[in-house]
C-alpha cells in the first residue's frame, strides 16, 4: 500500500526524523487558513498524488508552459494563487503514464533554504535478503539516470537484521552523502530512526529524494515515497487510515475485496490465470504473439466459484478488453470450479468479446464439460502456446 508523501512525514515525524511544517487540504475552503498557518517568507505547494515526478510534471489542464506540481510560492497570494490553479486538475509525470492523475490533496509547505540534495532509501535486497540503504549525494533527479550515467555516485549499505543500523553502518551513509558538521550528527541519528520506522512499520520501500541540507548545515526530509507490506497491513491499523481509495484502480479495489491478486495494465487481452507464475507467462506468451495484456489476475489456488465469477467481472468491467483468455492449470485449483464461475458470469454479465479458455489439471475433462455444454461461444484451445495464438488472432482479427 502507497501513502501520500504528507503522510509518509507525519509518519516519519513520530520516529524522530526532521520534516517541515506544513498542512494537507482537500478543498479550496482551507485554502487560506493552510497558508496563514504558515510563517514564511517561503511556501511549497505541493500535489499529494501517489507518482512521483511531480516537481517536472504538467498539468493536462494548463499545458506545457505552465508551472508543474510542486510550486515554490514566495507571497501568501502566490501561494492561494498556485492552490487555485493546481487543486483538481490532472497532473502528468514520468510515473504516471500518459492518462495523468487528478490531484485531489496539496501539501502546502514551509520552504526550506537548500544548500545541498542528496538521496537516500531503503528497500528489500532479495539477493542479500536484508533491508539495504541506498545513498547518493545526487539527490533531486532521477536515481535511475544516476545508475546509469554515474553508477559510482550509489552506495549501498546492507543491514544485518540481527545487528540493526549500527554506528558503523551509519558512519558509511555519512561518508557517501559527504556529511559534516551538524549535518553528519542529525544524518546518522536519522539513519537509525528510518530504519527504525521501516522495520517496525513493515515498509517495503521508504525513499526520500532529496533528502537536505540546508543552508545553516541541518538534515532534513523534503521528500518521502513510503509504500507498505499489504501483507503485514493487519499488524498496522493507524497505517491502513492513511489508505487513499481516490488514488487506487476501482478494479483493483472491487478485486482486494475478493481477495484476487489483480493489477489492472493498459493492454486488450484480459487474463483470467491461476498462479503468480502462471499468470506471468501468460502475460509473456501474449506480448510474444503480438497482444498485450490488460491485466495481471492471480485467482489463487482455492478459489471458489464466487471469486471467479467476481474475477470475470472485473475482466469485463475493463471497456479495453477486446478478448479474454483463461489459463488455468488445476492443482489445488479444480478446473470444474473455474468452468462454473466462467459460466456463471458470463450469464451474468454477458459476454461481447471472444473467450479462449485453456483448462488442464484437475478435473478437466468435468471442467470442458461444463463449457462445452453451456452453449458459450468459447474458443478452446489445447495448451498455452495455442491459447495464446487464438486470443491474440481473435483480437486482432
Ligand atoms: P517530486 O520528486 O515528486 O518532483 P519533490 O518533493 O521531490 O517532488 O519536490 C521536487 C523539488 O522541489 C525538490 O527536489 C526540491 O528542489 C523542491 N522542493 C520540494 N519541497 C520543497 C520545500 N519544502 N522547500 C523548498 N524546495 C522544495
Ligand atoms: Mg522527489
Amino acid at each position: 500500500m502507497n501513502i501520500h508523501e504528507h503522510q509518509a512525514k507525519e509518519v516519519l515525524k513520530t520516529f524522530g526524523a526532521p520534516v517541515a511544517q506544513g498542512v494537507a487540504i482537500t478543498s479550496l475552503d482551507e485554502a487560506e487558513a493552510a497558508v496563514a498557518a504558515l510563517p514564511g517568507p517561503v511556501w511549497v505547494v505541493k500535489s499529494q498524488i501517489h507518482a512521483g515526478g511531480r516537481g517536472k510534471g504538467r498539468f493536462k489542464e494548463l499545458g506545457p508552459d505552465a508551472k508543474g506540481g510542486v510550486r515554490v510560492s514566495f507571497s501568501r497570494d502566490e501561494a492561494l494563487e498556485n492552490i487555485r490553479e493546481m487543486l483538481s486538475k490532472t497532473l502528468v509525470t514520468k510515473q504516471t503514464g500518459p492518462a495523468g492523475k487528478q490531484v485531489n490533496r496539496l501539501y502546502v509547505e514551509a520552504g526550506a533554504e537548500i544548500e545541498r540534495e542528496l538521496y537516500l532509501s531503503i528497500l528489500v535486497d532479495r539477493e542479500t535478503g536484508r533491508a539495504s540503504f541506498v545513498a547518493s549525494t545526487e539527490g533531486g533527479m532521477d536515481i535511475e539516470t544516476v545508475a546509469e550515467e554515474t553508477p559510482e555516485r550509489i552506495h549501498t549499505v546492507a543491514i544485518l537484521p540481527s545487528a540493526g543500523c549500527t554506528e558503523a553502518d551509519a558512519d558509511a551513509l555519512a561518508d557517501a552523502l559527504e556529511l559534516d558538521g551538524t549535518a553528519r550528527e542529525q544524518g546518522t541519528a536519522l539513519f537509525r530512526a528510518l530504519y527504525d520506522a521501516f522495520t517496525s512499520k513493515d515498509m517495503s520501500l521508504l525513499e526520500i529524494n532529496p533528502l537536505i541540507v540546508t543552508k545553516s548545515n541541518d538534515i532534513q526530509v523534503l521528500d518521502a515515497k513510503v509504500s507498505f507490506d499489504g501483507n503485514a497491513l493487519f499488524r498496522h491499523p493507524d497505517i491502513l487510515e492513511y489508505r487513499d481509495k481516490t488514488e487506487e484502480d476501482e478494479k483493483e479495489i472491487e478485486a482486494s475485496r475478493y481477495d484476487l491478486a489483480y493489477i489492472a495494465l493498459d493492454g486488450e487481452i484480459g487474463c483470467m490465470v491461476n498462479g503468480a507464475g502462471l499468470a506471468m507467462a501468460t502475460m509473456d506468451i501474449i506480448k510474444l504473439y503480438g497482444g498485450e495484456p490488460a491485466n495481471f489476475l492471480d485467482v489463487g489456488g482455492g478459489a471458489t466459484t464466487e471469486k471467479v465469477t467476481a474475477a470475470f467481472k472485473i475482466i469485463t468491467s475493463d471497456p479495453n478488453v477486446k478478448g479474454i483468455l483463461v489459463n488455468i492449470f488445476g492443482g489445488i485449483m479444480r478446473c470444474d470450479v473455474i468452468a462454473e464461475g466462467v459460466v456463471a458470469a458470463v450469464k451474468d454479465v454477458g459476454l461481447t468479446v471472444p473467450l479462449v479458455v485453456r483448462l488442464e489439471g484437475t478435473k478437466v475433462e468435468e471442467g470442458k464439460k461444463i463449457i462445452n455444454e453451456s452453449g458459450l461461444n468459447v474458443i478452446a484451445a489445447d495448451d498455452l502456446d495455442d491459447a495464446a495464438r487464438k486470443i491474440v488472432k481473435a483480437v486482432k482479427g
